[in-house]
């Protein structure tokens, strides 16, 4: 064990190292949203997957202190070791754990692979031993890779257009140029691995292995997460690789709505949430260029919501206990509806064809979009001291 002085080591959308404290602050911020908005009480047993970062994180923290549930999480986070920090969400999930420990609030958290059968049979027997049946799961996985269990074969993901290649501007998150890129269109191996990683196959396995276990609650609700966006990123995004996955987990979702209605009055969803920086949307080619025109425009009409944001308001107006979500011609949950709100869309659309290297700053909302992105390692959060060296082993 030794203090080290942590700086931030980014390159591109991905950043190598974490500060305890300031993901500590990101936390502390959430739990602190969460309590004034929640009721404190109303959900018995939550089991989150994908519970470390960005949404599920969020969603997590909903669960526990803006509804008072127990909740079982699971993410696939690295801890820290000698003078290297554990990743962001390792240390998000340690600091949840703190309070909620001091909240008198039961949370336990399995780390590892939740595609894979063992984790899913750890998390049966931690339910069967300390929780009992569940009566919300939230899965809120993003990944580039799943070996599938049936086969033992790893499939990656891709973001790739389906059909002609994919023209359009991004930004070099390294230099903070906006250049052009070209994106060559998947092949059919492409779609169906991507598919295999971010589609439904493994929600569906969950919801199964807790059925088979006895564990779903009269009543049980099931949530996944989606995306559609605007027309700037139709091409790469919704009618991309990464649209079919999620056109998977939406009829995933369908078909399970009405196998858990039959059978247990239960629900499955899915959410289709707004445009947000995570570890997983930063990666995407075009995205942080769009969330940096967008942040600056919801953010001019009052509208902007971060993870948290959105899912108190999941919770308190669709999923929570008592309600009925409201859901579109295709069944599903919206609360992108201020992202695509028609004059939001309007304004990015007019601003995107003018933004060039020169104007970025002036015209968007760049600057928020890299202090965010800092942010999610724990980085550039107000009231840390970076100078002053830290522990970077912390128990979970
Ligand atoms: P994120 O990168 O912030 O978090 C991903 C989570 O998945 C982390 O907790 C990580 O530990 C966990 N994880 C990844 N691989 C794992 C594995 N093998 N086993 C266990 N845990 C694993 O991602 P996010 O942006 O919050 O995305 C979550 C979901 O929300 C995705 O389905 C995404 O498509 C959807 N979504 C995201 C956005 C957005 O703008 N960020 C918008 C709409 C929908």
């Amino acid at each position: 064990m030794s203090a080290v002085t942590i700086n931030p080591r980014i390159r591109g959308f991905i950043c190598l190292s974490a500060h305890p404290e300031g993901c500590a602050a990101n936390v502390q911020r959430q739990v602190e949203l969460a309590k004034k908005d929640g009721p404190g009480s109303g959900i018995g047993t939550a089991l989150v997957v994908g519970s470390s970062a960005g949404y599920g994180l969020s969603s997590l923290i909903t669960a526990v202190f803006g509804y008072g549930a127990k909740a079982l999480s699971v993410c696939f986070e690295r801890p820290g070791n000698g003078e290297k920090t554990a990743s962001a969400g390792w240390y998000n999930l340690a600091e949840a754990h703190r309070l909620a420990k001091a909240a008198g609030r039961q949370l336990e958290t399995i780390n590892g692979d939740a595609f894979s059968i063992p984790i899913k049979e750890q998390a049966v027997a931690a339910l069967k031993a300390r929780f009992g049946k569940i009566d919300l799961l939230i899965y809120s996985l993003a990944s580039p890779k799943r070996t599938d269990p049936a086969t033992g074969t790893t499939h990656s993901s891709v973001l790739k257009p389906i059909g002609p290649p994919y023209e359009s501007k991004t930004i070099n998150l390294d230099t903070d140029q906006i250049a052009p890129i070209t994106i060559q269109p998947a092949t059919d191996v492409d779609i169906e691995n991507t598919v295999k990683v971010m589609g439904g196959d493994d929600w569906r396995m969950w919801v199964e292995a807790l059925r088979a276990a006895d564990l779903l609650a009269p009543g049980f609700r099931t949530v996944a997460y989606s995306y559609i966006g605007p027309q700037l990123t139709h091409a790469i995004y919704r009618a991309g690789t990464i649209g079919r996955a999620k056109d998977h987990l939406e009829s995933t979702a369908r078909a399970m709505d009405q196998e858990l209605s039959k059978s247990l009055g239960g629900h499955a969803w899915v959410s289709v949430n707004k445009a947000l920086v995570t570890q997983a949307s930063s990666a995407i080619p075009v995205v942080p260029l769009y969330i940096s025109l967008l942040y600056k425009v919801m953010k001019a009409k009052g509208t902007h919501e971060g993870t948290v944001e959105q899912m108190l308001r999941l919770f308190r107006t669709h999923i929570g206990p008592g309600k009925q979500p409201t859901l579109d011609a295709d069944g599903r949950i919206r609360i992108d509806d201020r992202e695509m709100a028609k004059d939001v869309q309007d304004a990015v659309a007019k601003v995107w064809t003018d933004v060039t290297s020169e104007n970025l700053m002036a015209v968007s909302d760049y600057a928020g979009f890299k202090r965010e992105f800092r942010s999610l390692f724990g980085f550039e959060m107000p009231g840390i001291d970076y100078q002053t060296p830290t522990e970077v082993e912390r128990p979970l």
